[in-house]
C-alpha cells in the first residue's frame, strides 16, 4: 500500500504534463498512412504505424501488441485489396473493437478510394502466385492516387470528430497546395524517365512507373509473391536481350540478394529505392519519399 501512495504523485505529475490528449486515435497499416494522417489530422491526431518501411506488408505477423493497438484505434488507415489479408482481419478479430471492423467508418481502405492497376481479366486460381482480386494494393506510390485518398480521408477525419473539421479542412487546403506543386516539380524532374524499362524484384512500383511513364522490363518474382529461381533469372536475362533494361529496383524490405545477382549476370545496376516513409534515411515523410525516389531513379546518388 505505501508503494501505490508513493505512485500517485508521480502519475498526476506524468498526467499533468502529457499534451493536451488527441481527438483520433489512428492506426496505420503501413507509414505512409501514419503520414498522410499526420500532414491532415497535426496535433488532433495520434498516430501509429503497424509496419516500418523494413517490413514486408503483405507478410506480418499479428502480434498481441498490435492487437492492443486496434483495441484502443478510432481509425484504421490501410491499402486495403488484400494487402493485409494475412494479419489485419486477424487483428481486428482479436482487439473486439467494433467501430474499426471492415464496413464501419472506422476502418478507411485507401486502395477503396481510387482506380486500381493489375486487376486480372481471368478467374484467379492459386498458380498464378499471390494475385489480388481487388488489383495492386501499392497504390501510395501514385502522388495523384495520394491526393484523392487525402480528399476523402479529410472527410472521414471530420466525421468522425466533427469538432475537428475546420482544422481538418485548413490542413488539407495546405497539403493539397503543396502537394500540387511538388507534384508539378517531380514531373518535370522525371521528365527523363518517360520510355524507360526497369526491371522490378516485386510489382510494387505499378503506379509510380505509370504515372511517370516507365514501362516494367519483367520482374524478379516469377509470380507475385514466389521466390527468386535461377531458371527463372536466365529466361528473363534472355528475354531482355530483345529489349533491354536501363536498372533494376528493389525496395527496402526485399532481400537485395536476387537484385544483385540479376545485376551480376546483366551488368544493369540495382538500385533499393525507399518504397514508403522511413524506407531512407532522408524519408521522413511524403514528400521526401518521392524526392528521394525520383532522385535515385534518375541515377543519382542519395
Ligand atoms: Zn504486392
Amino acid at each position: 500500500m505505501k508503494k501505490l501512495i508513493h505512485f500517485i504523485p508521480a502519475l498526476i505529475i506524468f498526467t499533468m504534463t502529457t499534451p493536451a490528449m488527441a481527438a483520433l486515435n489512428i492506426f496505420a497499416c503501413e507509414p505512409e498512412w501514419a503520414s498522410l494522417a499526420k500532414e491532415l489530422g497535426g496535433e488532433r491526431v495520434k498516430t501509429f504505424s503497424a509496419t516500418t518501411a523494413y517490413q514486408d506488408p503483405h507478410h506480418i505477423e499479428a502480434r498481441p501488441g498490435l492487437i492492443a493497438k486496434v483495441r484502443r484505434a478510432d481509425l484504421l488507415i490501410c491499402s486495403g485489396a488484400e494487402l493485409e489479408v494475412g494479419w489485419l482481419p486477424l487483428l481486428q478479430r482479436q482487439a473486439g473493437n467494433t467501430k474499426v471492423l471492415s464496413n464501419e467508418r472506422g476502418y478507411f481502405e485507401a486502395s477503396a478510394m481510387v482506380k486500381t492497376l493489375d486487376v486480372p481479366v481471368e478467374t484467379m486460381d492459386r498458380t498464378m502466385g499471390d494475385v489480388h482480386a481487388a488489383g495492386n494494393p501499392h497504390v501510395h506510390l501514385d502522388p495523384r492516387r495520394i491526393l484523392t485518398i487525402a480528399t476523402a480521408l479529410n472527410a472521414r477525419l471530420a466525421e468522425l470528430d466533427p469538432q475537428g473539421k475546420e482544422h481538418y479542412q485548413k490542413r488539407y487546403s495546405d497539403f493539397k497546395q503543396r502537394w500540387q506543386q511538388a507534384i508539378t516539380k517531380w514531373q518535370q524532374q522525371a521528365s527523363g524517365l518517360k520510355g524507360k524499362r526497369i526491371i522490378v524484384h516485386h510489382r510494387d512500383w505499378v503506379y509510380l512507373f505509370d504515372w511517370l511513364g516507365i514501362e516494367i522490363a519483367g520482374a524478379l518474382e516469377p509470380k507475385p509473391g514466389l521466390p527468386t529461381t535461377a531458371g527463372h533469372l536466365v529466361s528473363l536475362k534472355q528475354a531482355l536481350k530483345l529489349s533491354p533494361a536501363t536498372m533494376i529496383v528493389y525496395t527496402a524490405y526485399q532481400n537485395p540478394r536476387a537484385a544483385k545477382r540479376f545485376s551480376q549476370m546483366t551488368n544493369i545496376p540495382a538500385v533499393e529505392l525507399p518504397y514508403t516513409v522511413g524506407g531512407a534515411e532522408q524519408v521522413n515523410d511524403l514528400f521526401s519519399l518521392f524526392d528521394v525516389t525520383i532522385k535515385r531513379l534518375s541515377g543519382e546518388r542519395q
